[in-house]
């Protein structure tokens, strides 16, 4: 089977912001850390070329976990997950303008669906795991029993005993975020409720139907 890799703008936007939020000095000492001192002087482009395989994605959002501790390294992912979110959707023009078209004649929560399930689709063609959506009353759930966003975080945590208090899949739930503002015209919370990096079999995202105020 075909090895998967990360698309190259995926990282250029993840190392633009450590550079932005941080300072260079940060990003070079993350670069050397994690193993990927390739990238010092030559950032990776911002296009979907191959770039790093998934676990050594999983390896980089542990390093930047570490470095930066679950306060700062939250908005470098919640900030990442939308910045990424925006520019694959740029990238797309032919997937999303073919939904988009007929999404403004859909109820909202019926847009939502539509466009949680192509991200269900877009996620098990990059990293090759399962992504479900299930369905309530008032919201979606999109499950991913493997997630290589906490998969090397969760590892570390068992490994040295210092547990992770809270979910740390950050980047999933802003893509999810902006995604549904994106279809809607309007915020929806997007929790994750459970985290594997906690115990928890799966990680579980909950999109409320609601719009947030
Ligand atoms: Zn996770």
């Amino acid at each position: 089977m075909e090895e998967k890799r990360i698309p190259a703008l995926i990282l250029n936007i993840l190392f633009n912001l450590v550079d932005e939020m941080m300072g260079h000095h940060s990003l070079v000492m993350l670069l050397r850390q994690a193993g990927l001192e390739q990238y010092i002087n030559n950032p990776p482009p911002l296009d979907e070329s191959p770039s790093i395989t998934v676990p050594e994605y999983s390896r980089l959002l542990a390093h930047i976990y570490e470095i930066f501790g679950p306060r700062g390294s939250k908005p470098l992912f919640s900030r990442g997950g939308r910045m990424a979110a925006a520019e694959l959707r740029q990238h797309h023009p032919t997937r999303f303008t073919v939904a988009g078209t007929a999404l403004k004649l859909l109820p909202p929560h019926k847009r939502m669906q539509i466009v949680l399930e192509q991200l269900c689709k877009e996620g098990e063609a990059v990293y090759g795991t399962p992504h479900l959506l299930e369905e309530n009353d008032s919201y979606f759930d999109l499950v991913m029993p493997v997630c290589p966003y906490c998969a090397e975080i969760a590892t570390r945590a068992n490994a040295t005993k210092q547990p992770v208090i809270r979910p740390v899949c950050h980047i999933p739930a802003a893509v999810i975020g902006e995604m549904m503002q994106w279809a809607t015209g309007e915020k929806h919370s997007v929790q994750e409720v459970e985290c594997i990096a906690l115990g928890a079999r799966a990680c579980r995202f909950r999109v409320s139907k609601e719009a947030s105020p």
